[in-house]
Parts: structure tokens; C-alpha cells; sequence
């Protein structure tokens, strides 16, 4: 614990940690040192762990990066921290991220943009941007994400560390500040595919304050690890390595590992898939309808930002909206409106929903045929910070290949396939079935 608080003192400049628990980190790290020498500690005793902060932990301040939620502390703890301290891991703080998990770069948090370790000039990736490079630059040992869209595994492709989408409903979602409740899912951003498994086997399972949480049992991932994974049938979506906006070091480094994959016995086809370009106005359609109405709560009366000046309750509710929430999150309330307004419901929420179940459809039968699909997590590398900010759509558009597991539910990992010639993280995404996720670990831990 002493090293990662130096650790964080010295990167402070990187801006990844909101808040850093120095009082109940150091106190859990004494309870967990006692039950070390009396031989009763859990499985994570040891692992320091930062969680991002849209994630509630009784008595602690959780604001989602937003002034919206400044000074709001937790009277209860999400059932992830739960399960995180029930096996003794030490809760070192609550990392930055885009304001309401809202963005791909972590430029939308009210506390700042988070600074890539790689390069300092560059965007960290987000929305998990604290979470990445907190382990990246070695400030905890692993950390706690969401994933909506891509906010797991896209920061952790641009920091050079593991990221994990598990399966849509592997893992309780009771305590997570809400974005998209069908898309949201808490993920984990490790330095070693070990280090993800032994999170996967304590996070996920049943939890009775979260029914979207399968009853499934929760394979002992850690075991599977070392085991020999056979032969396994990959797809590459074909359209997204022809892509035009796919940079080539991470084509050439994708094509790479191909070869690797191929010299460890596994089948690598090249498919179509011809819904690409549905894939971010689907997704971002669902996100934002979902996310006007669970954004709702926020009304300066129940609790966050309230304005002390409003004569009447209408502008109470406008004052302290129009004051809490940052522009994205704003743009995001509106179109989400929009969509599911009583003109437009058919055309654009209904039709995306249609569009979702085509695209699952698509997947389920690729996913009969292939156990694992390959594509790039990211068009690009980590970019510089400011330099997609006036255009929202390109922004958009770079999530191009992380929503598509978003969409479907189905479990996603980034693994990091080295650098390119400016010393920046490039790496490939394997998807698989819904609770595949056994498989997942174990092909990438053969693979790294
Ligand atoms: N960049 C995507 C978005 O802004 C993903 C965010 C997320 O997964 N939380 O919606």
C-alpha cells in the first residue's frame, strides 16, 4: 500500500485518482495483514484495487465525475465492493472517469481529463480512463470499470493493460450509478489475464438486489487458466480490418497475432458481417433513450446538486440540472428525449431495438459456426487530448468495434498486442458466447 500511495503521489500529474481512501485503505490493510498471519485471509488478500468512481462505497464520496454528484457519499456499498472486501482486498480509491460514464477519452469529466502514462499529451481512453491507467502506471494492482459501450476495454487498449466486458447479467450491476441498465456492466482492467480471472470468479454470480443477474454458476476461472484450450474454430469480421479509418500498425499487429493463433493449432476465417455500420447509431439511440430516463433522478430535490436560488420548483428542477450536468451529458438527456419522444418513438427507439435483435440474431449464428470472434478494439491508437472534442460523431464513430459485444450482451476482452513505433499501446479484441467467458481467459492467457 506505501509503494502505490508514492506511486500516486508521483503521477499525480496523470490526474487518474478522484479521490485516493488513504484512512480506510491503510485501516482494511491492517485487518487484512492480521488475518494474513492467522492463515483465515481471502483470495484477494493483497490486491490493491482501484474502483471507478460511479461505483458506491458505503461511507465514501461516489460522483461519477460529475458536480452533479460533488460531496454525495455513499450510505451503502455496491454488491462488487462487497464481494471485493469479503475476499480482502484493500479498496485503495475512486478513480476518474467521463462524466456519467458518457465518452471515450475521459475528456468529459468534471474533474478533468485523465493523462495517458504512455503519453502524457494523450487521452487515457474512456470512460474507465482513472481505471486504466491507474494500472497502467502501477498506482494499484488492478481496478474496477463499467462497460457500456467500449469504457472498459477501450481504455485499456490505449494504456496497454487487459480489459474485461463480461457477458450482459455475469455480474451484479446493485450499486453502480446507472448510464444504460441493458448495456451496463461492471468489468475489470488487470496488468495479467490471471489477475482477471481471480476478479471474474469473486465478482460474478446471483446477487437477489439485481435480478438481470444470471443464476448461472460462476466457473472456477483461475483453475481453467493453465489448461490446454484445443483447437478452436476464430472469425475475423472482415469489414472491420477493411476499414478505411483502421490504423495500420494495429491492422498489421492484428494480422500478427492472427498468425500466432494459427501456430497454436486454432482455424482463423475470414467472415462478413454486414452490420457494421448499424452498430454506433443503434447504440447510441438505445444508450441515450436509456440514459434520459435514468438521469431523471438527478433533479436537485432527492438528492446531488440542488440551486439555493429557484422561486419555484420548476426552476428548481432546470436550475440544478442546467448547473450539475456537463455539455455530453446534457447533448446525451436531449437526444435521448428525443428518440423516445411521442413523434419519433417509432422511428427512431423502436427501429433501433429492431436493429438490436437483428444484430444478436447475427451474432448468435456467426457464434454457432466460430467459438471466437476477433476484431480491433480500437479504429486507433490513444489520440491527443482535445483533438476529437469538436466533433461528437467522430468521437462516436471510434466505438465502432467495442458496442457491437455491448449490443448483444455477449463477453468481450482487450489484450494488448505491444507498441507501435511511438510507443503506443495497440491491441485486438476476442469476443465469444454469452457465459463464455472461461474460454476467453484461457485463450488469451495462452496467447500473452
Ligand atoms: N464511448 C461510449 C459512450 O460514450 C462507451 C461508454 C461506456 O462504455 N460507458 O457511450
Amino acid at each position: 500500500l506505501d509503494h502505490y500511495f508514492q506511486q500516486i503521489e508521483i503521477h499525480k500529474h496523470l490526474n487518474a485518482f478522484n479521490e485516493v481512501f488513504f484512512y480506510s485503505a491503510a485501516e482494511q490493510a491492517k485487518l487484512v495483514q492480521q488475518k494474513i498471519e492467522n492463515g483465515s485471509a481471502g483470495k484477494l488478500a493483497g490486491m490493491v484495487i482501484g474502483i471507478k468512481d460511479n461505483i458506491s462505497y458505503k461511507d465514501h464520496e461516489v460522483t461519477a465525475s460529475s458536480k452533479m454528484l460533488e460531496g454525495f457519499i455513499s450510505p451503502y456499498s455496491a454488491t462488487v465492493i462487497e464481494r471485493l472486501i469479503a475476499e480482502d482486498a484493500v479498496i485503495i480509491g475512486r478513480l476518474n472517469c467521463d462524466e456519467f460514464a458518457m465518452g471515450g477519452s475521459n475528456e468529459t469529466s468534471y474533474y478533468g481529463p485523465v493523462k495517458n502514462a504512455a503519453d502524457p499529451e494523450r487521452v487515457a481512453g474512456g470512460s474507465s480512463g482513472g481505471s486504466a491507467v491507474a494500472v497502467q502506471a502501477d498506482l494499484c494492482l488492478s481496478a474496477l470499470g463499467t462497460d457500456t459501450g467500449g469504457s472498459v476495454r477501450q481504455p485499456a487498449a490505449f494504456c496497454g493493460c487487459i480489459g474485461l466486458k463480461p457477458t450482459y447479467g455475469r455480474i451484479s450491476r446493485y450499486g453502480v450509478i446507472a448510464y444504460a441498465s441493458s448495456f451496463d456492466q461492471v468489468g475489470t482492467i488487470t496488468s495479467s489475464v490471471s489477475d482477471a480471472a481471480l476478479l471474474l470468479e469473486v465478482l460474478a454470480g446471483a446477487d437477489e438486489y439485481d435480478s438481470t443477474v444470471s443464476r448461472a454458476d460462476v466457473p472456477r476461472y483461475t483453475a481453467s487458466l493453465g489448461r490446454p484450450v484445443g483447437k478452436k474454430r476464430m472469425a475475423v469480421l472482415k469489414e472491420t480490418l477493411d476499414s478505411e479509418a483502421l490504423d495500420p500498425a494495429i491492422k498489421a499487429s492484428i494480422l500478427k497475432a492472427i498468425e500466432t493463433f494459427k501456430a497454436q493449432g486454432h482455424t482463423v476465417d475470414f467472415v462478413s458481417f454486414d452490420l457494421l455500420d448499424y452498430l454506433v447509431p443503434a447504440y447510441y439511440v438505445l444508450t441515450t433513450a436509456e440514459a434520459s430516463s435514468n438521469l431523471s433522478r438527478y433533479d436537485g430535490v432527492h438528492y446531488g446538486h440542488r440551486n439555493l436560488e429557484a422561486a419555484n420548483l420548476n426552476d428548481l428542477y432546470k436550475q440544478s440540472r442546467a448547473e450539475g450536468f456537463g455539455d455530453e451529458v446534457k447533448t446525451r438527456i436531449l437526444l435521448g428525449t428525443f428518440v423516445l419522444s411521442a413523434g419519433y418513438y417509432d422511428a427512431y427507439y423502436q427501429k433501433a431495438q429492431q436493429v438490436r435483435r437483428l444484430i444478436r440474431e447475427k451474432m448468435e449464428a456467426l457464434l454457432k459456426d466460430y467459438d471466437l470472434i476477433l476484431t480491433p478494439v480500437t479504429p486507433t491508437p490513444a489520440f491527443k487530448i482535445g483533438e476529437n472534442l469538436s466533433d461528437p460523431l467522430v468521437m462516436y464513430m471510434a466505438d465502432i468495434f467495442t458496442v457491437l459485444a455491448s449490443l448483444t450482451g455477449i463477453p468481450a476482452i482487450a489484450i494488448p498486442l505491444g507498441n507501435n513505433n511511438e510507443g503506443l499501446p495497440l491491441s485486438i479484441q476476442l469476443m465469444t458466447r454469452h457465459f463464455g467467458e472461461e474460454a476467453l481467459l484461457q485463450i488469451s492467457g495462452a496467447f500473452l
